[in-house]
């Protein structure tokens, strides 16, 4: 049953993210969809290149190739995304402890984009899959992507949990935000 859950989820952020590559991006903004369904967390997140390279043509130097693999080390920290439950008598917040079961990161040119408009985009897509500790509430989320890269000041957040989804405006000047209403 999990499995037909998942499946039928992530067609439906598919054709999600299907609808939304045809919309030129917005520099600065990056967009996260999380899906949380019994134990395993996904994120997918999109940004454009020019927030983190600061270029979007295809890399041809040796700096250039050399920054867009510097990127992708950056992006495979494993603390990017931290999540957070409360425990205990007095309800501390701490980290969970959800081990990276998958991670996949793409860097995309888009070619027709370029064709079309005489003009060049690009993006990096990453997928990125938890597992959960049994039993636990996600109550906060943390990411590191802000203070990373400070030309991203915002991440339009969408949260997939219990066949309902809600959005969220994650702004730079917060590394961590509270998923109180958004979780449960
Ligand atoms: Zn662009």
């Amino acid at each position: 049953m999990r499995k037909i859950i998942v499946f039928s989820l992530v067609l439906f952020m598919g054709s999600l993210s299907y609808a939304r590559s045809h919309i030129p991006h917005v520099h600065g903004e990056a967009q996260m969809n999380m899906v949380i369904d019994r134990g395993i967390l996904q994120i997918d997140l999109r940004f454009p290149a020019e927030s983190v390279l600061g270029f979007e043509h295809k890399p041809a130097t040796k700096a250039e190739i050399k920054s867009l693999a510097d990127v992708k080390s950056q992006l495979s920290d494993p603390m990017l995304f931290g999540f957070y439950t409360k425990r205990g008598f007095f309800k501390k917040e701490s980290l969970l402890d959800a081990s990276q079961s998958n991670l996949d990161i793409h860097f995309s040119f888009d070619e027709d984009l370029d064709h079309q408009h005489h003009d060049e985009h690009s993006e990096f897509k990453l997928t990125i899959e938890y597992m959960l500790p049994k039993n636990s509430e996600v109550t906060a989320l943390s990411t590191k992507l802000f203070e990373l890269f400070s030309d991203i000041h915002d991440i339009d957040l969408t949260i997939i949990f219990q066949d309902s989804s809600r959005t969220k405006e994650w702004e730079s000047n917060q590394n961590k935000i509270k998923l109180k209403g958004v979780s449960k």
